[in-house]
């Protein structure tokens, strides 16, 4: 191609021209093949090309691909609403589709807030959350984020909804380690929440493992059950934010189950659809939609594409490949024998500081001394360099943290899709090493 009138995103600078996909590979128009350590962004968790889906996809085009939500409900639209109320737990029963997390998550928002109307609270309609999060890119969501450089244009817009500090351990603000730390990061919420008044807060979202904003950071044993105490104490909602862990990417349906929370509201994206269409949802609990069916009946939320059937049938059509190949009880060792890999080249190469992450959604966070975690300079770029270096090795890595926009360390996320094998859990170390190695040569040459 000559010439492109695409907008695309600035980060990596090089744009290959994708020609298919297979398994863990994806294969540009002149010939090089790329493993995806990142699942493109941590969303294509059965691999590429996967012909059961395509399958299913093309008998549910051959039917019909669209009907407009309030006119027509559908049969892949009904079962794939079963069949997460039957994955997820407790009583999440209630799943309303959307087409991205962004819009999965300022539904959820939405549904908090009117929650409360129906039960005649008006006056709650805050949502608070932590610094260091990503819920999203529209308005609504960003305002949920916790994520300085996303928000910086566009702040007089937004409500200022992030009050505390994530669980970040590798730089705990309050320089303690858990649990001697008595989760004081979670006890902040406690403290937010008498500060503003609980009778003015409808929720309180937080992703379980914090993604894009700070590169798979995962909490400490007790602190998720911390927070959902804390909410339930106060009578707040807790959504867990699961676009990025749901769908099976931590070893179970939810990240939230490892630590035996259950979400009054959870939000799925990316691995939903796993890439084969675009598809998100809101899923509420029958505490969350008791009231609103009594109430005013419909959820105040939806786009023209909610609940299409094309959709609906390519999730549907993924939730069934993961349970009929148990892809989800491999995950947890996937994500061992790789964390373990990491670990060895952590000892390897000074710059790597933090090897963290669930499942197989690991975090790698790089550091200018190792003894003292100081971060790289913002303007040497390290997370963009080392997103650069992978892809000319043929290895696709997520990029998080301040890499992007300068919210705190820089780091990558490795998160393979879940059908990754042992050989090519290998390779990607193998890549990877490579990658690592280049960068050691810069780095020293620019000494
Ligand atoms: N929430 C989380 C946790 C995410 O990781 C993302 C995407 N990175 C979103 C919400 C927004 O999803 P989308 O890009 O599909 O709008």
């Amino acid at each position: 191609m000559e010439q492109s009138y695409l907008i695309k995103p600035m980060l990596d600078g090089s744009y290959p021209v994708i020609d298919y996909g297979k398994g863990v590979y994806l294969y540009d128009k002149n010939g090089k093949k790329y493993l995806d350590a990142a699942s493109g962004a941590v969303t294509a968790n059965i691999g590429h090309g996967e012909k059961e889906i395509i399958k299913a996809m093309e008998e549910q085009a051959q039917k019909v691909s669209f009907v407009y939500r309030s006119q027509f409900t559908s049969e892949a639209a009904e079962k794939l609403a079963e069949k997460i109320a039957k994955l997820l737990p407790g009583d999440l029963n209630w799943s309303f589709f959307v087409n991205s997390g962004s819009e999965a998550t300022e539904t959820a928002m939405k549904m908090a807030i009117q929650y409360w109307q129906e039960k005649g609270i008006t006056t709650k309609n805050k949502i608070l959350s932590r610094w260091v999060s990503y819920h999203g890119i529209t308005l609504g969501a960003l305002s949920m984020s916790g994520h300085p450089g996303r928000r910086a244009r566009f702040v007089p817009l937004l409500e200022e909804f992030p009050v505390i500090h994530p669980p970040y351990c590798y730089r705990c603000p309050y320089h303690l380690e858990a649990p001697a730390c008595q989760y004081l990061c979670a006890r902040e919420l406690e403290t937010a929440i008498n500060r503003i008044g609980a009778d003015k807060i409808a929720a309180f979202i937080a992703e379980p493992v914090i993604g894009a904003a700070g590169g798979a950071i995962s909490p400490p044993k007790d602190y998720l059950k911390a927070i959902k105490k804390i909410c339930d104490d106060h009578d707040i909602l807790f959504i867990a934010d699961e676009v990025m862990t749901g769908a099976g990417r931590t070893g179970a349906m939810l990240a939230s189950e490892h630590w035996g929370v259950i979400p009054d509201i959870v939000a799925l994206g990316k691995g939903l659809g796993a890439g084969y269409a675009p598809i998100a949802a809101a899923v509420a609990s029958d505490k969350i939609i008791e009231p609103i069916l009594a109430g005013s009946k419909v959820v105040m939320s939806g786009h023209t594409l909610s609940a299409n059937p094309q959709s609906c049938a390519a999730a549907l059509a993924v939730l069934e490949y993961l349970e009929k190949n148990q892809i989800m009880r491999t995950v947890v060792s996937k994500g061992e024998f790789l964390r373990k890999e990491l670990e060895k080249l952590k000892s390897q190469f000074w710059f790597i500081g933090d090897i963290r992450g669930m499942g197989l959604l690991l975090g790698i966070e790089f550091v200018e001394d190792q003894t003292s975690r100081r971060p790289f300079p913002r303007n040497a770029q390290v997370t963009q360099r080392m997103v650069e270096l992978a892809k000319e090795k043929g290895l696709i890595v997520y990029p998080a943290g301040a890499g992007i926009d300068g919210v705190n360390g820089d780091s990558i996320i490795i998160s393979p899709p879940l059908t990754i094998t042992e050989v090519e859990m290998n390779e990607l170390i193998y890549l990877l090493k490579e990658a690592f190695s280049v960068f050691s040569k810069e780095i020293n040459l620019s000494e």
